[in-house]
């Protein structure tokens, strides 16, 4: 299974507008440091699934029929925006699978055009070629499903995004699924009282420890915990990396699985 981090940034992206932190200043000057909105690509075989469609120019990243499915997280703007472009094209309808959620972002219900939109339901799961994907609660301020996605090679690979911690069901299946990779959200870095809003980098850590997957990616990372590294470069632990937009990783059935 091969993943590849799209977009990794928060919403505002990095380089933030305005904003002269180290980061956004080192973004200005380097796309290799730029964050866009958060989103991956899923591919097994032939089967390509996009999960979150925040990128604004997903009509041309992606012509017809070279998605198998879209994959929604939740309906805020930086998850959903690049959908409102893509809706008034012609051709094949695309499956747009999305936690239930009545309000959906602006009219995309109403007019959706292209997009099939299909809902999803917690914990089960959702077939799309050669790939399944279980949707996993997850605690935001919109309905938003986490997914745990299995390749029929038997790779595990878990996406997280957006939560502010994980809700118990959803770590105690995550603790018996045994990932061979995870990523979650990571948008302040670490904060003196832990945050209602989304994962600060301590949170994250700890949703990390209690699932322990075999690798770990940050991603949809703000400007200030780029801003933060900059300043400690010895802050991240073993086992887990900070995704970069257009990075790929391929993901093999951890030994002991098959074993078992
Ligand atoms: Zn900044
Ligand atoms: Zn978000």
């Amino acid at each position: 299974m091969r993943v590849t981090f799209l977009g990794t940034g928060a919403a505002g992206g990095v380089p933030l507008y305005g904003c002269h932190c180290p980061a956004c200043a080192r973004g200005l000057a380097d796309p290799a440091h730029v964050r866009r909105p958060c989103s991956a690509l899923i591919e097994h075989e032939n089967t390509r699934v996009l999960i979150d469609a925040g990128l604004m120019d997903l009509h041309e990243r992606f012509p017809p029929g070279s998605l198998s499915a879209i994959v929604l997280t939740h309906f805020h703007a930086d998850h959903v925006q690049g959908l409102f472009h893509l809706r008034w094209g012609k051709g094949e309808r695309i499956a747009v699978y999305a936690p239930p959620d009545a309000e959906g972002c602006a009219d995309l219900y109403k007019h959706p055009g292209l997009l099939a939109f299909q809902r999803l339901a917690k914990f089960e799961a959702q077939r799309i070629g050669t790939l399944s994907f279980t949707p996993l609660p997850l605690v935001h301020s919109k309905p938003t499903f986490g997914c745990a996605i299995a390749s029929d090679g038997g790779t595990r690979f878990a996406y997280l995004t957006d939560t502010a911690g994980l809700p118990a069901a959803t770590q105690e299946f995550l603790q018996a699924w045994h990932a061979d990779g995870m990523a979650l959200d990571c948008s302040p870095p670490p904060q003196a009282t832990a945050p209602r809003g989304p994962n600060d980098w301590t949170m994250a850590l700890a949703a990390i420890g209690q699932v322990r997957p075999q690798r770990a990616w940050l991603t949809h990372i703000g400007h200030d915990v780029d801003a933060w590294l900059m300043a400690h470069p010895q802050g991240l632990p073993a086992g887990v990396e900070v995704a970069s937009d257009g990075s790929s990783v391929t993901l093999s059935p951890r030994a002991e699985r098959h074993q078992g």
